[in-house]
């Protein structure tokens, strides 16, 4: 049997005239002899009525802390709603097709509410639909625990589904639609016309996304890898072939650098010895902020001090913790993370010297860098984020 998961994103369902687009991308996968699953997010994005963000802003924030499941159950309605109305768009022209949440879809997750992982999935109620010759349209994001409460998979966590049920169902190729015609470059939102992708690597299509590009979640991409299942990001508003991610990428030999991306609200923290000279907790600070989930990166352990980043919104409690063991600390606000992504880094020398050139020439004053086989990573202040990804793009990538 050729299944083909094909996922459309929130704003390929918004619109009725997009739903009927979306229609003629299943019709198309049914004439070349796929047997589709269709898998949904909510419609449209924040400010819309039944995009994910605008449910969330129906409860307070402090009901969503104290209450999980609950709010694992209201987000849940943005995709239920989704997959119902495009079952109609089906129906209109003849096509029969059928709703199921991700549970009734089979997938099982562990208790983490809002940010559930996979146990297992049980694609019997899939097989059954398509075996009666009907779509399954399910929901994505979401699954049900053990007890059958709602949980979900964390936000952008449709593309998860998609994997998910691609892998499990032995999917041909699992197509993620959106609104852009492939993996870019750089963010167009950010660069004006960065170069489509057409064949990556799972593994830097992972760093991109890990680093920021949410085009795509990075657990799809894991899950897709170890399924060995070929993944393509097409543009739902247009014919664009698209990009497509498997285990080669790119065969042919072309710039050392494959993608820019970047990661805003970042915090750079730093403790130095000579202020906390007394102080045991200094030496064990790393795995407290790890006990109490902050996650920090840019790690740099000198003998003198410790410089890392955290995310914005773990700033009150790195506070509370500082306060509470008496350390003495200082940190920089309004910080970004540019990572310049390409698998041809490795061993080229001069490639860490070549990027602190450029932002120095524009006078984009470098906080903190590091690197890794295929990645270069620079701190720098958020005012000078654009400026600097469309330096190094022209400079690396045009
Ligand atoms: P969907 O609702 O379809 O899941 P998302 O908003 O999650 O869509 O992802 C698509 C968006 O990802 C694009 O509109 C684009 O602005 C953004 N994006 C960020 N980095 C990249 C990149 N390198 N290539 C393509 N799109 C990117
Ligand atoms: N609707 C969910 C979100 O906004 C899941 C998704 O769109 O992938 O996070
Ligand atoms: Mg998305």
């Amino acid at each position: 049997m050729k299944i083909l998961v094909q996922k459309f994103g929130g704003t390929s369902v918004s619109t009725i005239d997009r739903r009927k687009l979306v229609v003629q991308k299943v019709m198309e996968a049914k004439q070349k002899g796929y047997n589709p699953v269709v898998v949904v997010s909510a419609m449209g994005r924040k400010g819309e009525p039944y995009a994910t963000d605008s449910l969330r802003s129906l409860v307070t924030d402090t009901f969503k802390s104290e209450n999980p499941l609950a709010t694992d159950l209201l987000m849940s309605c943005g995709e239920i709603i989704s997959s119902v109305v495009m079952c109609d768009e089906f129906h209109k022209v003849g096509i029969k097709a059928s709703p199921l949440t991700g549970g009734q879809a089979g997938i099982i997750t562990n208790n983490i509410y809002n940010d559930a992982s996979m146990i297992k999935v049980d694609t019997k109620k899939i097989l059954d639909l398509i075996k009666s010759d009907t779509v399954p349209v399910i929901t994505g994001f979401q699954g049900y625990n053990e007890e059958g409460f709602f949980t979900t998979l964390g936000r952008g966590g449709s593309d998860i589904t998609a994997s998910l049920l691609g892998a499990s169902l032995k999917s041909e190729e699992i197509e993620i639609y959106t609104d852009v015609d492939g993996i870019m470059t750089a963010d167009p939102r950010i660069v004006m016309e960065p170069n489509l992708i057409h064949c990556i690597s799972y593994n830097e299509v992972f760093q991109l996304a890990d680093q920021g590009a949410n085009v795509i979640h990075p657990r799809a991409i894991e899950i897709a890898m170890q399924g060995n299942i070929p993944l393509k990001i097409k543009n739902t508003l247009s014919e664009c072939k698209g990009t497509l991610i498997n285990s080669l990428g790119e065969k042919t030999e072309g710039s050392i650098v494959t993608g820019i991306t970047h990661m805003t609200n970042r915090i750079q923290v730093q403790l130095v010895l000579n202020q906390n000279k007394d102080n045991v907790d200094y030496g064990n600070v790393l795995e407290v902020l790890a006990e109490n989930h902050i996650s920090i990166d840019l790690i740099n352990v000198f003998p003198n001090e410790k410089i890392f980043t955290i995310d914005s919104k773990d700033l009150l409690k790195l506070k509370d913790i500082m306060n509470k063991s008496d350390l003495k600390y200082s940190f920089i606000e309004g910080c970004s993370k540019i990572a310049i992504i390409g698998n041809r880094i490795k061993g080229v020398p001069g490639v860490m010297a070549k990027i602190l050139r450029i932002l120095k020439d524009s006078n984009i004053e470098v906080l903190q860098t590091a690197d890794s086989h295929t990645t270069i990573w620079c701190l720098i202040y958020d005012k000078d984020l654009e400026r600097a990804i469309n330096l190094l793009h022209k400079k690396f990538l045009k």
